[in-house]
C-alpha cells in the first residue's frame, strides 16, 4: 500500500511516495512548476525510480500553488498544512518553519504538537524570494546554485537598499559597473533577502527550533545571512525542497488508514 504526495510550486514540482510505515520509497524534484510539464515529468521520474505505477498508489494528495490543476489527485491540501506535517515528521522539535520558494515566502509558528498556530506569507512581490536571487544571479553571471559560494568570498557586505527586484537589479548593475567585487555584491544580496524574510518571520514569532525549507534553503549563503539577521541557529530541513510533498504523502496515508478503520459500509 503506497501513498503519493505531489507539491506543484511556482518554480519546481516535487513528489514523494511512502509506504504504510511512513518510509520514503522514492522522491523526485524537477524544474518547472504550475502551468508547465513539470508535474507530468516528476511523476514519470518517480515511477521509473521506484518501479511503481499509478495502479500501485492507493491515494494521492496534491499541494502547492498548482495543486488544483492536478487531475490525478484524490484531494488537495494547502501547502501550509503539508509543510508543517512534513517538517514536524522529520524534526519533531520544530517550532518555527520558514519556507522560501520560487515566488513566495511563508513563516509558520507551530505548537509542540506540530499544529500551525500563526502564519504569514509574502506572495505580492519577488523581494525575499527565490526569484529575486535568480534575477541577481543572472546579473552576476553565475547560476543561482553558485550564489552562496560566491558570497562566501566577500570581504565586505555591500548594502542593497532597494527591496523591489527591478530597482535592486539596476542597483546591482551600477555597483558592479563602479568596480565593486561581485562577491561583495552577492553578500549584500543575501543580506537584503535575509532582512526581508526575517521581517516576515518575526510577525509569527521566531522560536527555536527554526527549520528552513524550500529550494532557497540549499543556498548556504542565505542560510548564514538569515541566521545572522535573526540572531538564532537555523536547521535546514533534510531534503528541504521535499517537505511539502512529504507532508502531502503523510496526509494521504492517514486518510487511507482512517477510511480502513472506519469502513463506510458494514
Ligand atoms: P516553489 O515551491 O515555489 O516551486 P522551490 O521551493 O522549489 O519553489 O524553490 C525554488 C527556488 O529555489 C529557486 O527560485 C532558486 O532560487 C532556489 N534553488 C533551487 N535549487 C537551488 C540550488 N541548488 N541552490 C540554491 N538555490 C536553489
Amino acid at each position: 500500500m503506497y501513498a503519493l504526495g505531489i507539491d506543484i510550486g511556482s518554480a519546481s514540482s516535487k513528489v514523494v511516495i511512502i509506504d504504510k510505515e511512513k518510509n520514503v520509497i522514492a522522491n523526485a524534484v524537477v524544474p518547472g512548476g504550475a502551468g508547465t510539464t513539470g508535474p507530468v515529468r516528476v511523476v514519470d521520474e518517480i515511477f521509473v525510480k521506484s518501479g511503481l505505477a499509478w495502479e500501485d498508489i492507493t491515494r494521492t494528495i496534491a499541494t502547492g500553488y498548482g495543486r488544483i490543476g492536478f487531475q490525478r489527485a484524490d484531494n488537495q491540501i494547502s501547502e501550509i498544512t503539508c509543510h508543517a506535517l512534513g517538517v514536524h515528521h522529520l524534526v519533531p522539535s520544530v517550532r518555527t518553519i520558514i519556507d522560501i520558494g520560487g515566488q513566495d515566502v511563508k513563516a509558520m509558528s507551530l505548537t509542540p504538537e506540530g499544529i500551525v498556530s500563526r502564519f504569514a506569507m509574502n506572495d505580492k512581490c519577488a523581494a525575499g524570494t527565490g526569484r529575486f536571487l535568480e534575477v541577481m544571479a543572472r546579473v552576476l553571471e553565475v547560476d543561482v546554485s553558485e550564489l552562496g559560494t560566491l558570497a562566501e568570498q566577500a570581504d565586505a557586505v555591500i548594502d542593497i537598499s532597494s527591496t523591489c527586484a527591478v530597482f535592486a537589479e539596476s542597483e546591482v548593475i551600477s555597483r558592479l559597473a563602479s568596480g565593486v567585487k561581485p562577491a561583495d555584491v552577492a553578500a549584500g544580496i543575501h543580506q537584503s533577502v535575509a532582512r526581508r524574510v526575517a521581517g516576515l518571520a518575526v510577525r509569527v514569532g521566531v522560536n527555536p527550533d527554526i527549520v528552513l525549507t524550500g529550494g532557497v534553503a540549499k543556498n548556504g549563503g542565505l542560510v548564514n545571512a538569515l541566521a545572522d539577521e535573526l540572531q538564532q541557529d537555523i536547521t535546514v530541513a533534510p531534503d528541504c525542497q521535499l517537505t511539502g510533498a512529504l507532508g502531502a504523502a503523510l496526509i494521504a496515508m492517514k486518510e487511507i488508514t482512517i477510511s480502513a478503520s472506519q469502513p463506510m459500509y458494514a
